[in-house]
């Protein structure tokens, strides 16, 4: 008889942008005269950059030639791939310890962060941020560690990156998200090397999100965790080239397991090669991006591909400064929007996220993200995108410069 994996019932079912969608369009039937502006989107608009395209031509045209065609390519990812990612994102940035052969070219970040679970051990207790990017609390209880994760609260008194004193018990698999979705914090390099430290004495792995990390322009703040000693020991990398290249319709990200990481099986005294196991899995479940999705990324690294890139994220990052030193003005508590896409706001006294979400949308027509729908320690915020247009960024500001300045 067929049965279930019984773990994907112990899933909450998923509510939040159903909900805000629901409550959006019963907003828009009340008030079919309303423009209603949109600070909610967790998606980037901007179009791709035009190196970005040339090469997707380019390899289109390729595939059309029987010199240039191309059928499966190593699951792994393109060396041409590879090896521009290693030099630019690491060897250039002085990380000497990433190879070619530690990066795994993917579909994005979200599939491998779920997919890497397939080679940890069963019995592992997790430690997420709370508000947290949900994909790595599901990921986990649908591989049977509902009762496993510990959530650890980011507040304004830790900076909204939670480090690892005062653990309610040890952990083996850490997840850090920086910059963060939702909050827009961003990790420190001294609480990065906390927690590196803390995986060394537990023998603990750390899945290190930096998805964002284009948007760092704060010289100080590490983009890459292998900037800290011995983290090639200790950690796991995940990029995408989503939010940095406005891939997050064409599919394309990367996983960084070092060679140095080696872990032991449950029941087992000989330590493992990682990415030996994570190239087992890749080889036996993938087959690998499209040739012409992986052009598309090199083109990223092109002088051509990175300044039209950085304009891009010039652009978000005007947006989040504008709503950002806007709302501090209207004597709002806000934070993130810095080195992140993301303004985290703390909703006025007498709000709930709710509340707040359903006063912005009824008063103003302006849709944002209530914080609680990224967990408990979220209660109380909002999430502001700064992923919309500018023009829509500047008209929602003034919208909420005519709400009530005490409320
Ligand atoms: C958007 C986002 C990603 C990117 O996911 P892709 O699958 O590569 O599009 C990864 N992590 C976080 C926290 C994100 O918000």
């Amino acid at each position: 008889m067929i049965t279930l994996n019984p773990h994907f019932l112990e899933l909450k079912p998923s509510y939040l942008f159903t909900d805000i969608a629901r409550k959006v369009e019963a907003f828009q039937q009340s008030h079919p005269d309303r423009q209603v502006l949109k600070l909610g989107i967790g998606d980037v608009t901007l179009p791709l950059p035009e190196p970005v395209i040339q090469a997707i031509h380019n390899a289109v045209a390729e595939m059309g030639t029987a010199e240039g065609f191309r059928g499966y390519g190593p699951e792994q990812g393109y060396a041409f791939l590879r090896e521009k990612i290693c030099q630019a994102d690491y060897t250039q940035r002085g990380i000497g310890c990433i190879q070619p052969e530690d990066i795994f070219v993917s579909d994005g970040a979200k599939s491998d962060t779920g997919n890497f679970l397939d080679i940890l051990g069963q019995h592992l207790t997790v430690g997420v941020a709370d508000p947290v990017y949900p994909v790595y609390v599901d990921t986990n209880i649908m591989a049977g560690r509902a009762q496993q994760i510990v959530r650890l609260p980011a507040t304004a008194a830790n900076g909204y990156q939670p480090g690892p004193d005062n653990l309610p018990q040890a952990l083996d698999l850490i997840y850090i998200c920086s910059p963060n979705n939702p909050t827009g914090s961003v990790a420190s390099r001294e609480l990065l090397q906390r927690w590196v430290d803390y995986c060394h004495d537990h023998h603990a792995l750390l899945i290190f999100d930096s998805a964002y990390e284009a948007f760092i322009s704060d010289p100080d703040l590490p983009h890459s965790i292998y900037e800290l000693p011995g983290s090639e020991t200790c950690a796991v990398e995940i990029r995408s080239y989503s939010k940095k290249a406005g891939f997050t319709g064409l599919r394309c990200g990367y996983t960084v397991v070092p060679a140095a990481l080696k872990v032991t099986a449950e029941g087992r005294p000989d330590e493992v090669s990682l990415r030996q196991l994570w190239n087992r899995r890749q080889t036996t479940k993938f087959n690998g991006v499209p040739y012409i999705v992986q052009r598309a990324a090199e083109a990223v690294y092109s002088p051509e591909g990175e300044q039209a890139c950085a304009g891009n994220i010039a652009y978000y990052k005007r947006n989040a400064a504008l709503l950002k030193t806007s709302l501090a003005k209207m004597g709002y508590q806000v934070y993130g929007g810095s080195n992140a896409p993301y303004v985290w706001l703390k909703v006025p006294a007498g709000f709930s996220s709710w509340s707040f979400f359903d006063y912005l949308l009824e008063q103003q027509a302006l849709v944002t993200t209530p914080g609680s729908g990224f967990g408990d320690c979220g209660e109380g915020y909002i999430r502001l995108s700064a992923f919309g247009s500018y023009e829509a960024t500047q008209a929602a500001v003034q919208r909420l410069q005519q709400l009530p300045r005490q409320i």
